[in-house]
């Protein structure tokens, strides 16, 4: 057993939340015993950040809290295939992936807590966190809620979501080799999933709303110069066609007058890259955000502007937004509140 390692059997991998909110909240009961609610740390969010953090963390002995959400585990829950996650030479399903992180951070005693985070309190101490009608309390607080791709919001979108339709080129482009493919948006993003596309299929179709860009000239610059690359400007997608997996979308004309009936665009793929939304309505606006609306960090470490509280993974990072990064990100955020911790205890004696 290495230093700091919690004995076998030491585990506490307690699950004992409110079920998700019914119609008839009155009507939702549980026989259950409470999990605990106070803690040294308590880590918002259950992505490779939060676990990551909670098994740094429970394995230095603080017994985490992970509040992790109804539907726990971040944006890998929503891919098929991880393969360039460092360790899994054969590649591995995000939701399996998940289960190993939660399961290695709760071997080390960490408590989960499968609700979502309702509102918090950072103004004082101990940092407070309501969640499904409970109050948590705790002196260090990580906040690792992450972001969310924004959909297009088409019912087919959502069908055929894992079997065709991806919001992440990085994660899924390598699957579309020799296809075709479209990808959806005007930004940075949409212009850098068409660009790296093109290393996997034979065409990328890069549709957009209007008829100029939002990206940075450079970008645009490299996409209109791709030989691989077709624009399809003052165009929306407004069906995703396919029964099993995804076969062409329909391309409407958005041409202010346009009266051209939409037109069938075959196509294996379909790449959103309309943004994202870091996920801080939670916050209240506790911690301060920039332009886009992401969480700033205080210095070059993982503090925040609040004594004690601290960030990791997606909802400050637009720039990576990958597995791996944020887990590394989850590891800094621990380490930094783990000495936090040590050295209030030590003014404290
Ligand atoms: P973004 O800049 O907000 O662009 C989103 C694009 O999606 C816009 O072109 C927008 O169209 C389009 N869009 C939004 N909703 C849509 C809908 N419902 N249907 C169709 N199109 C829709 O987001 P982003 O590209 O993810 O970039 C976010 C930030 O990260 C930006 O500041 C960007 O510069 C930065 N970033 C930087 C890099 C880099 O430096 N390497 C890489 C990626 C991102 P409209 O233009 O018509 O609004």
């Amino acid at each position: 057993m290495t230093s700091g390692e919690a004995p076998k059997g030491f585990g506490m991998a307690i699950d004992f939340g409110a079920p998700a909110p019914t119609a008839d909240p009155a009507a939702s009961t549980t026989s259950a015993p409470a999990a605990p609610t106070e803690a040294r740390l308590l880590i918002l969010g259950s992505g490779p950040a939060g676990l990551t953090a909670a098994i740094y963390a429970a394995r230095a002995g603080l017994a985490p809290i992970v509040i992790g959400g109804y539907a726990p585990g971040g944006q890998l829950m929503l891919t098929s295939e991880v393969e360039n996650f460092p360790g899994f030479p054969d590649g591995i399903d995000g939701p399996e992936l998940m289960a190993k992180m939660r399961a290695q951070a709760e071997r080390f005693g960490t408590v989960m807590v499968d609700q979502d985070v309702d509102r918090v309190d950072l103004s004082a101490e101990p940092h407070r966190v309501w969640s499904a009608g409970r109050e948590f309390h705790a002196e260090a607080i990580i906040v690792a809620t992450g972001a969310s791709a924004l959909w297009l919001g088409l019912e087919s979108e959502t069908r055929l979501r894992g079997r065709g339709v991806s919001a992440c080129a990085t994660c899924d482009g390598f699957f579309f080799k020799g296809q075709e493919v479209v990808v959806v948006g005007g930004g940075d993003t949409a212009l850098e999933e068409a660009l790296f596309l093109t290393r996997f299929a034979t065409k990328v179709h890069l549709v957009h709303r209007r008829d100029t860009f939002r990206a940075s000239k450079i970008m645009i610059s490299r996409v209109q110069a791709h030989p691989s690359i077709q624009l399809h400007m003052n165009r929306e997608v407004i069906e995703v066609l396919g029964e099993k997996s995804t076969e062409a979308v329909m391309l409407r004309d958005t041409t202010p007058g346009a009266t051209r009936a939409p037109e069938r665009l075959p196509a294996g793929g379909l790449f959103v890259a309309i943004g994202h939304k870091p996920n801080t309505a939670l916050l209240g606006g506790a911690l301060p955000v920039d332009a886009a609306g992401y969480l700033q960090l205080d210095s070059d470490t993982t503090a925040s502007q609040i004594d004690g509280v601290f960030i990791a993974g997606d909802v400050h990072d637009h720039r990576y937004r990958q597995a791996v990064t944020a887990a590394g990100d989850g590891c800094r955020a621990a380490l930094d509140a783990e000495r936090w911790l040590a050295e209030r205890d030590a003014a404290k004696s």
